[in-house]
């Protein structure tokens, strides 16, 4: 059995705010009505195939405070507390810290520490693309695309109108991006110098396995030489990403 990794992606709402003015660069908040929060959340863990998802209008207390996202914050809780890695796109700028916002707006205490994984970090770090949002990725590797959503239109419905179709499209469109969030990490997992070593959550292992997927299916090819030392080198037969064993 090797790390617990959560894939997740999440939605939030626009801020709330009044202005004087819609000319820029005047347009400024006199007063904010409402704070972001959280709208819903998708999610799928490695050794499982579904992707899971919740939603403000999940909860009972959506009834009555539609803009109230303390119970969806407790699943959230409930998840990074679960997980050895999250990964997530633009994760550990946005996703993480945004759901670390509300949490602690709404009393709870940290979730037990995680190592994280952020697609777009590894992209940046590894390839030139044209551009490194999810859904660009997702077509130049021919993995999917993100489902077009309909913008503002989209989540006026679900924040201001409490529209069910609005939510039943804000849900697919976030459970998409957590599908091609998976298949994306996948293709670029080899790439990944700094990736975790998933071997140390391992019981016990025979053969060096491979830090990134964990496969036994390794080969010794060559020798890596860094700053002060030599290392026999292995190439991992099943995803192809490159390390270092022991001192030569
Ligand atoms: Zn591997």
């Amino acid at each position: 059995m090797g790390p617990k990794l959560l894939f997740i992606d999440i939605e939030t709402s626009p801020i709330l705010l009044t202005s004087w003015t819609l000319r820029p660069p005047h347009a400024s908040a006199v007063y904010v009505v409402r704070d972001t929060y959280i709208l819903m959340a998708s999610w799928k863990w490695s050794h499982e195939r579904t992707v899971h998802t919740a939603a403000l209008p999940d909860f009972p207390r959506y009834k009555r405070h539609r803009h109230d996202d303390k119970d969806l914050c407790g699943v959230l809780h409930y998840l990074l507390d679960e997980a050895d890695i999250v990964c997530a796109h633009n994760g550990d700028a946005f996703d993480i810290k945004k759901i670390n916002s509300r949490l602690i707006t709404n009393g709870f205490k940290p979730p037990s520490p995680f190592k994280t994984i952020d697609t777009l970090k590894a992209a940046r770090r590894a390839f030139k693309f044209d551009s490194n949002k999810l859904d660009n990725i997702g077509r130049y590797l021919n993995e999917g695309r993100k489902i077009p959503n309909t913008g503002a239109a989209l989540w006026r419905g679900c924040v201001e109108d409490g529209d069910p179709k609005a939510w039943a499209t804000m849900r697919r469109y976030c459970k998409q991006d957590t599908e091609l969030l998976a298949r994306v990490y996948e293709r670029v997992k080899p790439w990944m110098p700094n990736h975790p070593n998933v071997n140390l959550y391992k019981a016990y292992q025979d053969k060096p396995g491979c830090p990134k997927c964990g496969s036994e299916n390794t080969q010794r090819r060559g020798i890596a030489v860094k700053l002060s030392s030599k290392y026999y080198r292995f190439q991992c037969c099943d995803c192809g990403g490159w390390f270092s064993g022991m001192k030569v």
